[in-house]
């Protein structure tokens, strides 16, 4: 067997190479997997772009990538339920399962959690853009009857069931998603999955618009081109009960909150840094501001939902590519007029 992989290794920002990095060891409760897809996703972009958003940047090269389908090729000592040949899903989520908020299955919010491809902690936790990878056999989902690129949406669909989790009951209700990026498009997929009435999407981008009517919007408002469309629904102290911000950027924030009812509920998923808040509408009209971070038991629930044709994402992949041309994925998929999801077919 070969003693390296091929892996897509960031260096610093617009310094991203495919490299040969060593094959890791199977161990018992272990699996040893040949990737299938990877998509990209708005964090590997901000390390491409930026080296880092926020304070966290770049210390050292880093394996990028953190959703990812992939074929088992080897099991480990003591697994069972899976099998040499079969498509999974691979979370990436790996919580201790000790400390004290695994105890209360708090997962998510793991004090010592090794998320894929983050540069969070120092050493980095290495990412999942890798030919050969050895991962937990718990964080593999079987995806049978799923493709490939289908499996590897199970992770930004899973950060939107974990919000729409969070906003509580969603049947019947009026809800805003501002900022229709990948996980945009998939809040609109999970809100009506939940029993969603009615659903406003907003964006900046007329194409990326098109898809989020194409999976399930009601209407669609261009605020770059229509930057007052939105105002129609605060007259009577508005009308949203539900807004879904996955832009990260306050103009987007600020308007979609002047458009919410008494008593609605604010998910904040995108994540722009410190933003400020009109905090008098916010305590007059009584919202409730909820974060929403990851995901633990949502990411086989989506698959479990994709598996039913309960959810349908394949819309939503616009773009394809191979390992060698993995840098023209991170550029194709950084603009948003032309791609929603851009994947890497390894
Ligand atoms: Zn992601
Ligand atoms: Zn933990």
């Amino acid at each position: 067997m070969p003693q390296t992989t091929k892996a897509i290794v960031i260096h610093a920002a617009r310094d991203l190479r495919i490299e040969d990095v060593p094959i890791a060891d199977i161990g018992a409760g272990e699996v040893r997997l040949r990737l299938a897809t990877g998509g990209v996703c708005g964090s590997d972009l901000h390390y491409y772009n930026h080296g880092g958003f926020g304070a966290i940047r770049l210390r050292e090269p880093m394996v990028l990538g953190h959703e990812v389908s992939a074929y088992v090729t080897e099991l480990g000592l003591g697994v069972d339920g899976l099998q040499v040949g079969q498509l999974v899903a691979v979370s990436p989520s790996r919580p201790c399962g000790n400390c004290r908020y695994c105890a209360e299955g708090l997962q998510n919010q793991c004090l010592n959690m090794r998320f894929y491809g983050s540069a969070m902690p120092f050493p980095h936790i290495q990412g999942a853009f890798r030919q050969d990878l050895v991962a937990m056999a718990s964080q593999c989902v079987p995806a049978d009857g799923l493709t490939a690129g289908e499996a590897a949406m199970a992770e930004p669909l899973a950060v939107t069931l974990h919000a729409t989790r969070r906003a509580g009951d969603i049947l019947g209700k009026r809800v805003l998603v501002t900022g229709c990026g990948p996980i945009g498009a998939l809040s609109i997929l999970s809100a009506r999955r939940a029993g969603a009435a009615e659903i406003v999407a907003t964006d900046l981008s007329d194409f990326t618009l098109a898809l989020a009517k194409t999976v399930g919007a009601d209407r669609t408002i261009n605020t770059a081109k229509d930057p007052e469309a939105l105002a129609e629904y605060s007259a009577n102290k508005g009308y949203f009960d539900v807004l879904f911000e996955c832009s990260g950027a306050a103009p987007a924030l600020s308007a979609g909150i002047m458009a919410m009812r008494p008593r609605g509920v604010i998910m904040q998923l995108g994540l722009g840094g410190d933003m400020s808040l009109p905090m008098m509408a916010i305590t007059a009209k009584e919202l409730d501001l909820r974060g929403s971070f990851r995901f633990h038991s949502e990411f086989a629930t989506g698959v479990g939902l994709m598996q039913k044709g309960l959810i349908d994402v394949k819309p939503l992949i616009t773009h394809t590519l191979p390992l060698d041309r993995a840098v023209e994925a991170f550029t194709v998929a950084s603009d948003r007029a032309v791609a929603m999801k851009a994947q890497i077919a390894f």
